[in-house]
């Protein structure tokens, strides 16, 4: 699911340090939504970031 169906956006791997240097990863996943396209005459349900989305790199049928 954590990933974007146009740029192939995943999660990146990051740091929590706290306040004693103890240190844990974490993920920072991108800003998934879940979409509806037209794809060979048929309409998908996809999974595209923010920033695809916000850039018009695809054409949605309708939103929620
Ligand atoms: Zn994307």
């Amino acid at each position: 699911m954590a990933k974007c169906a146009i740029c192939g956006k995943i999660r990146l791997v990051a740091a929590n340090v706290s306040h004693a240097h103890n240190v844990s990863k974490k993920y920072q996943k991108p800003n998934l939504r879940k979409v509806s396209v037209k794809i060979d005459g048929q309409s998908k349900k996809i999974w595209v970031c923010a920033k695809c989305l916000k850039a018009g790199k695809v054409d949605e049928i309708y939103r929620k």
